[in-house]
């Protein structure tokens, strides 16, 4: 397989009065074709704000910089506007949380298809826009494709309506899509729905995705890897089975530790929970981010920041720990 996405020192600082707020802070990962990638942690801690910077849709005060953000060979740190406007939309997409804000109240599911269809095929008529909306509401399954194709937003249900923003996703032809908490919106039954369903259409379309969320028990369902992400920084990075069953970051282990019925709880003890929050963004420690938070915690942590190690292939951490040897941990 080979590479889709390579990201090289991404950095997204924002410029405010009041300082400057790093909320990526240099980080570098890849994905291959066709993988699921998930990006996991607490708010402000970077993810939301990589898928953006990833297709350029950061405003000033805002700032992206990178050695290079390489989308199937091309760079898109190179791209101009235009050519951005291009590729968003058709060959990379983005999935937000609440169906309600992608689309439009006061459009058919019809015409909003067709908008994205006439965007990246300009030639494309009206009768082959509803035969390939058509076409894309049965593949996200919405049952009775032919006459709720006519329909409004407001006349689907929340899980429906993610469906249809899931098939305007696909209108084009993407080979990457940035899924941003597409499930927390959803009730538990349809999450799990709406999950399989995006495993499946990547896994048929051969895309990959990009599926942010702060839910580590939605990322160990459909993803082969994941990246965790704290205060702008990639802390862990492995296969998600690894993850999941031998966390090495302290705070990868504290994320696990409390999710319910994780089986890294046992039934008659209480759920963990990570002490303390997130640090101001405008005061970060100067160390290890964690630090404050950190039950491990030593010297060194409060005064040098750790680098990135790779433990294993495939497998990168950053903590004092790690250096140590892990079985310290
Ligand atoms: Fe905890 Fe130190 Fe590792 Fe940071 S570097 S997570 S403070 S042990």
């Amino acid at each position: 397989m080979s590479k889709i996405l390579e990201v090289e020192n991404l950095a997204t600082y924002f410029h405010t009065f009041k300082g400057v707020v790093k909320s990526v802070d240099r980080i570098s990962f890849s994905m291959e074709e066709g993988e699921v990638l998930g990006v996991v942690g607490e708010s402000g801690g970077g993810k939301s704000v990589t898928g953006f910077s990833i297709i350029r849709l950061i405003d000033p005060p805002g700032e992206i910089t990178a050695d290079y953000v390489l989308f199937d060979g091309e760079n898109l740190m190179e791209k101009s506007e235009k050519e951005m406007n291009q590729i968003r939309g058709d060959k990379i997409t983005m999935i937000f949380q609440d169906p309600m804000t992608s689309l439009n109240p006061v459009y058919t599911i019809e015409r909003q298809i067709a908008e994205v269809l006439k965007l990246h095929q300009p030639g494309i008529t009206k009768a082959q826009c509803r035969a390939r909306g058509i076409e894309l509401l049965k593949e996200v399954g919405i049952p009775n494709a032919e006459e709720r194709i006519k329909c409004y937003p407001h006349q689907f249900s929340g899980g429906m309506r993610q469906r249809v923003v899931i098939a305007i996703a696909l209108a084009g032809s993407p080979k990457l899509i940035i899924a941003d908490e597409p499930t927390t919106a959803l009730d538990v039954t349809i999450q799990a729905q709406v999950l399989q369903l995006m495993k499946r259409l990547v896994s048929e379309k051969g895309c990959a995705l990009m599926l942010i969320t702060h839910d580590l028990a939605v990322v160990s369902e459909i993803t082969d890897r994941v990246n965790v992400m704290y205060c702008g920084h990639i802390v862990e990075s492995a296969p998600t089975r690894e993850l999941i069953e031998k966390p090495l970051h302290p705070y990868t282990r504290g994320l696990l530790a409390s999710i319910p019925g994780s089986g890294a709880v046992r039934e008659d003890e209480r759920l963990e929970v990570i002490p303390g929050m997130v640090p101001n963004m405008f005061d970060l420690p100067k160390g290890c981010k964690f630090a404050p938070r950190c039950a491990a915690c030593m010297e060194v942590c409060r005064e040098r920041e750790p680098e990135t190690i790779t433990v294993s292939p495939g497998r990168q951490v950053a903590c004092h720990l790690c250096g140590k040897g892990e079985e310290d941990a």
